[in-house]
Formats: structure tokens, C-alpha cells, sequence
């Protein structure tokens, strides 16, 4: 049994030049050296607004996860090889579920520059090799409270409930207000959780936390506070603490170091494991090698 912070904690991101985005860098806080995950959420990557035309990211394979695409402005063609051919908007939500293994290619459409999330969800153990899935949720819902309106994406918020399908207790909420003021969340005590700020500056519980930052708060509140100068957008993320160690390397997530093996010479081979498909991006992104040492599965946290 290993201990986790028990105080809340502010992770700066570090900015990353993906292998799977040409031109884009994103602001990524989770995986973080201290905190690995906060609830399932393994992956948080923050991007945009770009300034750049366009945004094509070839095609690409995951295994053992779910991707959330959450987008503030832009829109994205999703295609994979299940054969979706999907375009998504701001407050949609574009949920794949890779399971056993998919592929998928992304191409943003140039009507306004693009500003979003890529999330990522571990899968428990028992549903990581789950039957791949893509699934798009137009309408979601909104709740308008005390002046800040939330869009629930994944989970059970404030009495609504997001239709994703999902394999762990965990929650996914966009919060955005356009003027300053003080509000109280509701929180669940056996949840963690994590605030993404994307514009305002923040005091949340009397922290200040600026765009970019992910605000990490331990079990055991039952609410947050949340105060803001003006006007604002920030994520909830949360969920009941992960159970079991991932290894987590490029798009995969699994249980061993030979999984990820498996994984990666499947996608080189390109074995039925992910089938091809049709996109107008035409471009398909090879595995990085493997480092040279054995992925060791680890726990939530490095503190133990
Ligand atoms: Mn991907």
C-alpha cells in the first residue's frame, strides 16, 4: 500500500513537441514526476489556441485507454479503424475507447484556430483489453449555477450525468464563468481531483493558479472554492484513486513491459491488431524505439 500527497499540490506543465502532432507544441501536467494520475486520468494535454492553419495528426495506434477530446474552439475530423469518420465541435465530446487496440487519425479543419484538451483514461485492469469503440456525444449536460455554467463530459455532476461510457468512477467538467466571483463546488470525499485552469487566474481553496496549471487536490473534501478577479475556464477532473500499477509508453497503456512490446510490433508489422483506413491526412506515424531498459509498471504516485 503506498501513501499519496495528502495536501494539495499545483503542477506547472512542461511543454512537449508530440511525435504524433507536427507544429504543435502542448502544455502537458499529467503525467507529472510527482503525480502520475488523479483518479484514471493518466493524460492531460492542454493545446492552442494555434496560430497555425491547421493541425493534422497521422494515423496512430492506442491500446489500454480511453481519449477524450474536448475542444474550446476549432473543429477536428476524427477517422479510425473502425471505420468513424467524425468531426467535433466545442462543448461535444469525442470519446474512443482503444481496449484491445484501434488506430485513429486527426485533421483540424481550419474555421478558427484550434484550443482544446486530449485526455486520456487508463483502463482498469479487468476492461483494458475491452472491444475498441468510438463513440460522439453531441449534447451533453449544462447546468447554469450561481453564474458559472458547467458541461459534464464524463460522469455525475451537481444531479447530471454525462451519457459516456466509462469503466471507472470518475468525473470530466468544463466550468466557465464570464465574470469574477467566488463559488463553491461540490465535491465528492472519496474522489481526488484536479482543476485545469485554461484562462483567468484562479485562487482555488486560497491557492492561486494560473492558465496552464493543474491545481491537485487529495481525498477526503467535500467541496472546493473557487475564486476568480473575472471572467474564467477551468476543467474538473476527478475520480476514485486508481487502483493497480500501468506502464505507460507512447499511445499505450498496459500491464507489462511485454505488453507494450506486443503492442508496438503489431502497429510496425501492421498486423489486423489495427486495421488500416482511409483518411485525408495519408500519413502514418511509426512507433518511436523502444528505450533501452525494462518499463517498470508503477503506481499513482511516486511517494511511497
Ligand atoms: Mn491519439
Amino acid at each position: 500500500m503506498h501513501t499519496f500527497p495528502k495536501s494539495e499540490v499545483t503542477l506547472t506543465p512542461r511543454t512537449v513537441s508530440l511525435t504524433t502532432r507536427k507544429g504543435v507544441e502542448v502544455r502537458r501536467t499529467l503525467p507529472h514526476r510527482d503525480i502520475f494520475m488523479i483518479g484514471a486520468w493518466a493524460f492531460v494535454d492542454h493545446y492552442g489556441p494555434t496560430t497555425s492553419e491547421e493541425m493534422s495528426v497521422g494515423a496512430h495506434p492506442h491500446i489500454g485507454l480511453q481519449t477524450v477530446s474536448w475542444l474550446f474552439s476549432g473543429e477536428i475530423e476524427h477517422r479510425d479503424s473502425l471505420g468513424s469518420v467524425q468531426l467535433i465541435t466545442p462543448g461535444q465530446l469525442n470519446l474512443m475507447t482503444a481496449g484491445g487496440g484501434i488506430a485513429h487519425s486527426e485533421l483540424s479543419l481550419a474555421s478558427a484556430p484550434l484550443h482544446g484538451v486530449q485526455l486520456w483514461i487508463a483502463l482498469p485492469k479487468a476492461f483494458r483489453d475491452v472491444a475498441p469503440d468510438f463513440a460522439h456525444y453531441g449534447e451533453l449536460p449544462v447546468i447554469n449555477k450561481d453564474g458559472v455554467t458547467y458541461r459534464i463530459f464524463v460522469g455525475d455532476f451537481l444531479g447530471a450525468s454525462s451519457p459516456a461510457t466509462i469503466y471507472s468512477e470518475l468525473v470530466g467538467v468544463e466550468f466557465t464563468s464570464p465574470e469574477a466571483g467566488t463559488v463553491e463546488i461540490p465535491t465528492r470525499t472519496d474522489f481526488e481531483y484536479g482543476v485545469l485552469v485554461d484562462e483567468g487566474s484562479l485562487k482555488i481553496n486560497g491557492q492561486g493558479v494560473e492558465p496552464g496549471q493543474l491545481h491537485y487536490i487529495p481525498e477526503g473534501n467535500g467541496s472546493l472554492r473557487i475564486e476568480s478577479q473575472g471572467g474564467f475556464r477551468a476543467l474538473l477532473l476527478g475520480g476514485l484513486p486508481f487502483e493497480g500499477k500501468i506502464v505507460m509508453w507512447w499511445n499505450f497503456i498496459a500491464s507489462s513491459h511485454g505488453e507494450i512490446v506486443e503492442a508496438r510490433k503489431a502497429w510496425e508489422e501492421a498486423s489486423s491488431r489495427f486495421p488500416s483506413f482511409d483518411d485525408r491526412v495519408n500519413h502514418r506515424i511509426p512507433a518511436p524505439e523502444m528505450p533501452n531498459l525494462t518499463l517498470t509498471p508503477r503506481p499513482r504516485s511516486r511517494v511511497s
